[in-house]
C-alpha cells in the first residue's frame, strides 16, 4: 500500500487495484490517494469508480494494525469490488480541502501559541486544539497574528529525515511539543517558511501549499479546561463583530 496523500496532498483522483476485502467489507487498495483518519484530522470520503461506471461510495479511511494499512470503508449496501479489480478513487475533494485548511490553521496557531498541545480535533468547519498552559490570551490578538502569517503567504513543504539525522540535529524540529514517532523509518517534517523559518514538525496529515490558501480565520472561543489546560477553537471565516 503506497500512501500517496504524504507525498503530495492535492492528488484528488488517482487509479488503484484491489488487494484485499476485509470480512468486514473494508477495501484495501495497492495505493490510494485517501486520508486515514489520524492525528486529529478526519479520513477520507468519496468513491471509487468501476469499469463498467458503476460507483462504490466510500464512508470513511482508517488505519489497520499499522499506519501503513490503510482501510477505506463502503458505506452500507455497496457492491463489493473483485480481488485484482482497477478502480479510479475520488475523494471528496471540498471536504478535503477544508480539512487541509483547517489542519494546516492548527499548525499555525501552534506557531502563534507555542505551549505543548495536549490534544487537538480537525473538522471541516473548525478545529480544536488544547494547549497545556495558564496564561489568558486574547483571542483578538492570536487571531490577528494568524491572520499575519496567513496574508504574507508563507510555502509549506515536507522534508523527510531519518530518525539518526533527527538525533544528531534535534533543531530540524521547531515546534518542540510534537514528539515524532520512533521505529517506524524515516519522519515526514511539515515545513512553513522559507528554509522552514516559521515552523517544522513531524506530521503525517495533509496541508495547504501556502499559507494563504488557509484563508480567513478566527479563534471562536478559548475555554478554560482546567487549571493548566486550554481549548482554543479555530473557526473559518471573519470574527463575529
Ligand atoms: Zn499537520
Amino acid at each position: 500500500m503506497t500512501s500517496l496523500f504524504l507525498e503530495d496532498a492535492y492528488l484528488s483522483t488517482v487509479e488503484a487495484n484491489v488487494t484485499g476485502v476485509r470480512e468486514d467489507g473494508g477495501i484495501v487498495l495497492d495505493q490510494t490517494c485517501f486520508y486515514a483518519t489520524s492525528g486529529g484530522q478526519p479520513g477520507d470520503t468519496g468513491f471509487f469508480e468501476r469499469e463498467n461506471g458503476d460507483k462504490i461510495i466510500i464512508a470513511g479511511t482508517v488505519t489497520g494494525d499499522t499506519k501503513a494499512e490503510i482501510i477505506h470503508v463502503p458505506a452500507p449496501g455497496q457492491a463489493t469490488p473483485d480481488i485484482g479489480e482497477k478502480l479510479v478513487l475520488h475523494i471528496d475533494w471540498d471536504r478535503r480541502y477544508n480539512l487541509m485548511r483547517m489542519h494546516t490553521a492548527c499548525h499555525l496557531l501552534s506557531v502563534v501559541c507555542p505551549y505543548p498541545i495536549t490534544g487537538a480535533a480537525v473538522s471541516e468547519t473548525d478545529s480544536r486544539i488544547d494547549f497545556d498552559m495558564t496564561e489568558t490570551i486574547d483571542k483578538a490578538e492570536v487571531t490577528a497574528r494568524l491572520m499575519e502569517l496567513v496574508k504574507a503567504n508563507h510555502p509549506i513543504f515536507n522534508r523527510w529525515i531519518s530518525e539518526a539525522d533527527l538525533e544528531a540535529n534535534p533543531d530540524l524540529i521547531k515546534s518542540k511539543n510534537v514528539r515524532p514517532p520512533r521505529g517506524q523509518g524515516d519522519i515526514r517534517l511539515v515545513c512553513i517558511g522559507e528554509e522552514s523559518v516559521i515552523d517544522s514538525q513531524p506530521c503525517g496529515g495533509t496541508h495547504v501549499g501556502e499559507t494563504a490558501e488557509v484563508g480567513e480565520i478566527h479563534i471562536g472561543k478559548i475555554e478554560k479546561k482546567g487549571k493548566e489546560n486550554r481549548r482554543f477553537r479555530i473557526r473559518f471565516g471573519p470574527a463575529p463583530a
